[in-house]
């Protein structure tokens, strides 16, 4: 290999929301530049005017600065290859289309859309090649005066690129090694619309993956059906072909099949990075970002989605991922999107967060509960229950007694542990309570077993009705660390309306 500078390009079309697979072709780029210390470029390919949606490259965009995805170049970052959007090279793209007409690898062909349903009706799967282009409307089957006439008199045109048969056409897959693909069943692919001026995916994509000089093109499966295509234009233009890395598909959870936007709908998990709604029919689709995840925990999820560091590792950084990525260990074979195990490092990430940090997120989670509190007091409650959650929203469900005294008390807990003589019993520990000097957790424990020991209570009976005074359930942490947060008159306010309520 030569000892050029590794470029690649995360090449995205602007037809709506990004889909989480994207975000992977996007990261794996991303990864392999860092690790070489090569460049990122973002392109966008937008020479489909009719599936162009508005909003989604900045939609595109923001999802991959908030995955910490960044660009050297491109499309909002700016960069010394530009314009970096494809609708903006038209007059790029016309001087290769010609060069390809002149030197006969390519040809003109004015059949219309009519012409060519009748011809799909009279020859079961037709496909415009070398066995059928000699009976079409062509500049292969035209004089070059009809040519020019037709031209001249308005007719719209395509430019087809002319595929010679029974060649096997090899594509060299980082992955997947070669692929070989004979010619003869490829067809003669339109590379340029006279419509609308523009040249179709295929040409743009190999033009601007030359002159932005990209080394290594990176992409899902779905596009290894074009890579022959590509490697015969690179061939015909006389240009060194890039390295090809084909990425394996995203299958659904239970492996059958592509996972799709319906997926996520159906078995009710984001496919999207962020939010996304629908310019033309409003429909809102959720996102990652949205749905509680950290940006850490769903590159780490991602990233094993087609790839493994070949030891158990599960836990990645971003600088872990770099150092370690390999195109080669990458699997041929498609990745089972295990949303299960998404949640699962989003428990981990939550784990690894810092407390400060994850009072910063809950606080406007608790602002629509109507409530606050000290920051610090929200820190040590957050570190108490961190390890149950995975979101940073279910952190209210383990810990919203903290900050709002029940009004109700669980009835089975009620039954099971709200005896004859507990009420009796809350009323002495009230009484012990008040007497606490120093309310830390370690103090008031040492002082309330002793009284439970004095008096031969059972230890479980009285914990259980003064934890169910203070939650109104059976849950929660370390009943003395409750209590040194809640502060002792409001740990008393709770045994007494404990004992008015249940009596
Ligand atoms: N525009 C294509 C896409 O939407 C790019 C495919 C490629 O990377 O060549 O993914």
């Amino acid at each position: 290999m030569s000892e050029k500078k590794v470029r690649v390009r995360f090449a995205p079309s602007p037809t709506g929301a990004l889909h989480i697979g994207g975000v992977r072709t996007a990261l794996y780029n991303y990864l392999f530049a860092k690790q070489n210390g090569g460049d990122m470029i973002l392109r966008i390919e937008d020479t489909d005017s009719n599936r162009f949606v508005p909003g989604a490259e900045k939609y595109i965009i923001e999802s991959l600065e908030w995955l910490g995805i960044k660009f050297d170049e491109g499309v909002n970052y700016g960069g010394n290859y530009g314009p970096y959007r494809q609708s903006e090279r038209r007059e790029i793209y016309k001087k290769y289309v010609d060069q390809l007409l002149d030197s006969g690898k390519a040809y003109i062909a004015f059949d219309t859309p009519e012409e060519l349903d009748a011809k799909r009706n009279e020859i079961q799967n037709f496909q415009y090649d070398a066995s059928t282009r000699q009976g079409m409307r062509n500049s292969l089957t035209l004089s070059s005066e009809e040519v020019d006439d037709l031209i001249k008199n308005g007719h719209q045109y395509v430019v087809r690129m002319k595929i010679e048969p029974n060649e096997d056409v090899v594509v060299k897959d980082l992955i997947r090694g070669d692929v070989v693909i004979n010619s003869s069943i490829l067809d003669d692919k339109v590379l340029y619309k006279s419509a609308d001026q523009l040249p179709t995916y295929h040409l743009a994509n190999i033009v601007d993956d030359h002159l932005m000089e990209v080394t290594h093109v990176i992409r899902g499966e779905e596009w290894l059906p074009s890579a022959p295509l590509h490697v015969l234009l690179y061939r015909a233009f006389e240009w060194d072909s890039p390295e090809f890395a084909h990425l394996p598909l995203l299958l659904k959870p239970d492996g059958n099949g592509k996972l799709s936007k319906r997926d996520g709908d159906r078995l009710g998990f984001p496919v999207f990075p962020l939010e996304w709604k629908d310019p033309k029919t409003g429909d809102i689709s959720s996102g990652y970002r949205e749905s509680g995840y950290l940006p850490e925990a769903v590159i780490n999820f991602l990233a094993l989605l087609g790839w493994n560091p070949g030891n158990n590792q599960e836990l990645l950084s971003m600088s872990e991922l770099i150092h370690q990525f390999s195109l080669t260990n990458c699997s041929k074979s498609g990745a089972k999107f295990d949303y299960e195990k998404g949640k699962w490092f989003n428990h981990k990430y939550i784990q690894t967060t810092s407390n400060e940090e994850l009072a910063d997120m809950f606080e406007p989670v608790m602002a629509e509960h109507g409530v606050s509190a000290p920051k610090d007091t929200i820190v040590k409650v957050i570190s108490m229950v961190k390890d149950r959650v995975s979101f940073v929203k279910d952190l209210w469900d383990q810990a919203s007694f903290f900050f709002v005294a029940p009004t109700s008390y669980d009835e089975k807990t009620r039954k099971k542990r709200w005896k004859a003589d507990s009420a009796d019993m809350m009323t002495q520990l009230m009484s012990v309570i008040s007497g606490v000097e120093n309310f830390s957790s370690e103090n008031t424990e040492a002082i309330v077993k002793a009284w439970i020991e004095e008096n031969g209570y059972h230890l479980g009976n009285v914990m259980n009705a003064f934890r169910l005074a203070l939650v109104g359930e059976g849950k929660g942490p370390h009943i003395f660390d409750i209590t040194e947060i809640l502060g002792k008159e409001e740990t008393i306010r709770r045994l007494n309306n404990a004992i008015l309520v249940m009596g």
